[in-house]
């Protein structure tokens, strides 16, 4: 990191998520002048919507207006969920963190490079105390349903209560920074309205604006929002050694301000959507040296998403944290249950009945079968009256390492099958067990009819793209999260994992970009005074 030139800061991160954050705050703590550029909008608690039938407010889709943080993008193989605004997916996401299991750290995609079990354990546990991370105390409805499935399957020692990112006092009680000495925000005890999908409306959702961004702030970082990355360049044409000039543009009007400023270094941080989409265009002009595998290596968590919807007149599943319980249901296999607040129905016309089958057309049949043959359940299902109220979502996931591809499509990026299986949400365990879950509750299981009718799985979990290697015919990064082919640049989001965690992957990205921070030295020798982990 040398050169002499005026930059207008040390290092620009691209993109406010689990990555960025961490980036953000590390590197102010050591003296850097940075600057975070994200897409998306500042919230807060009062801007989240009640339900997500207000679309507006939830939805990211600037073309019509909705500039929410939550966005759905289609491929051909798989459906992603995602996050947009100050804190990434941190705003959207379910606040589960677990630690994956030693399967990750040993999969023969990266073990090579490190003994990764070993070099991220301190790192986990920082990231786990910087995000405030509590057991879930009170276990609701779903939550003991699933109880009771782990009983039936023979694995009630393998059911536990999700570590979240969630601050729980009393129930809606504020309280000053209970977590990073008196330094962070104040925090609001959790009213358990499982309202966390759909955006924190009280204040206890630990998200990262909440403590990673908010003193990395303190420290002098500046967060430019409503603000999109479209170019980076080397400066003088070199490979990154004297900086670069980053190009944006405003992202929420339609007559876009422009603007450039140069940094020393830079960091990509858009996660996996973001960063590979940018990375697959810029590696076509501006940065050509980017290694051959932008793109490959992406994962999902090979996940089913399965609603079980409640005929009982008085169960009720809108209550609890979004995800507060966990059970390993195999040892590559995890199954939560996860809720939306009541009123928040959006998935309600997306919903079928639960059926597998090789191709589009038996599954159409299937469907009609199931209509023909359970009309009153069917009926019931899609009207009750409450859907969010009725119904519990289940998450099946599991490390099975198929691989997709990410390349330059015409409208931003399209996927293709590299490796093994193409992912897919019919997986016969899931099945079977929403069946059972769906029993204990007296329900219905159903599914999206993007799975059903097209076969596409539902992810929010994409990841890889940018994965590590030992040079840039294996990877995009070492496995400090260098990238290959520049000086001063790095990658620190969800594009860099190389392997698939199966369990929700937001912890393993923060522990991965703790410890690529941890490589930077300090700017003058010296660290600015104490501020946490
Ligand atoms: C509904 C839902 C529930 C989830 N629940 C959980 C959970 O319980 N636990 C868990 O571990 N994970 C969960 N996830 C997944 C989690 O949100 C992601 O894995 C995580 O956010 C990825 O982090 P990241 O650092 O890769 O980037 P992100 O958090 O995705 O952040 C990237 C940011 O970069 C911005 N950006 C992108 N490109 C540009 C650009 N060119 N210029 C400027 N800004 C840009 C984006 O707007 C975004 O804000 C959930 C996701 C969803 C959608």
């Amino acid at each position: 990191m040398g050169g002499v030139q005026n930059y207008d800061y040390d290092f620009i991160i691209i993109g406010s998520g689990f990555g960025g954050s961490v980036s953000a705050l590390r590197l102010a703590q050591k003296g850097y002048k940075v600057l975070v550029i994200e897409k998306g909008k500042w919230f807060n608690a009062e801007d989240f919507p009640k339900s997500n039938w207000n679309l507006r407010r939830w939805l990211w889709a600037p073309l019509m207006k909705f500039h929410g943080f939550f966005k759905v993008t289609l491929f051909r193989h798989v459906t992603t969920l995602s996050g947009v605004g100050v804190g990434g997916g941190s705003l959207v996401y379910a606040n589960t963190l677990p630690i994956p299991k030693k399967t990750f750290f040993e999969s023969e995609t990266w073990a090579h490079l490190a003994d990764w079990e070993k070099e991220l354990s301190s790192f986990y546990q920082t990231a786990l105390k910087m995000m405030g991370t509590q057991r879930n105390p009170v276990l609701k409805t779903g939550d003991l349903a699933l109880k009771q499935l782990a009983e039936e399957i023979g694995q009630a020692d393998q059911y536990e209560p999700t570590d979240v990112a969630v601050y729980f006092g009393e129930p809606d009680v504020t309280v000053a920074d209970p977590y990073h000495g008196g330094e962070g925000p104040d925090r609001t005890g959790c009213t358990f309205c499982a309202g966390c999908m759909v955006g924190c409306r009280f204040n206890a959702k630990n998200s990262l604006d909440k403590n990673y961004l908010y003193l990395a702030q303190k420290q002098g970082a500046t967060i430019k929002a409503e603000t999109e990355v479209y170019d980076v360049l080397p400066i003088n044409g070199e490979n990154g050694k004297a900086g670069y000039r980053v190009k944006w543009r405003s992202s929420m009007k339609i007559v876009k301000k422009k603007g450039e400023l140069a940094a020393q270094n830079i960091i990509f941080a858009g996660g996996a959507l973001g960063t590979i989409k940018l990375l697959l265009k810029l590696k076509k002009k501006s940065l050509p040296h980017i290694s051959d595998r932008i793109g490959m290596g992406i994962r999902t968590n090979s996940e089913s998403l399965i609603g079980i919807t409640t005929f009982d007149k008085d169960t009720v599943f809108s209550e609890g944290v979004a995800i507060g319980s966990i059970v390993h249901t195999g040892n590559d296999s995890h199954l939560e249950p996860v809720r939306y607040p009541a009123g928040s129905g959006f998935w309600r016309p997306l919903m079928s009945p639960l059926v597998h089958g090789q191709n589009a057309f038996i599954r159409i049949l299937k469907v009609i079968a199931d209509y023909l043959r359970h009309p009153v359940d069917n009926l019931r299902a899609y009207f009750v009256s409450d859907w969010a109220k009725k119904t519990q979502i289940l998450m099946f996931m599991q490390t099975i390492n198929s691989t997709l591809r990410f390349s330059k499509g015409l409208f931003g990026m399209k996927t293709s099958i590299t490796k093994g299986e193409r992912p897919t949400s019919f997986i016969p365990e899931a099945k079977i067990l929403a069946n059972k879950y769906a029993k204990i509750v007296n329900g219905k299981a159903t599914a999206l009819i993007t799975e059903t009718l097209l076969g596409i799985p539902t992810t929010a979990h994409i990841l890889g793209g940018a994965t590590m290697g030992k040079d840039e015919s294996e990877g995009v990064i070492d496995k400090n999260n260098r990238v290959f082919g520049y000086e001063n640049m790095f990658i620190c989001d969800g594009s860099t994992l190389s392997a698939n965690p199966g369990v929700n992957p937001s912890l393993t990205i923060l522990a991965l970009s703790e410890r690529a921070m941890s490589k930077i030295p300090e700017k003058n020798g010296k660290l600015k005074p104490a501020m946490t982990n």
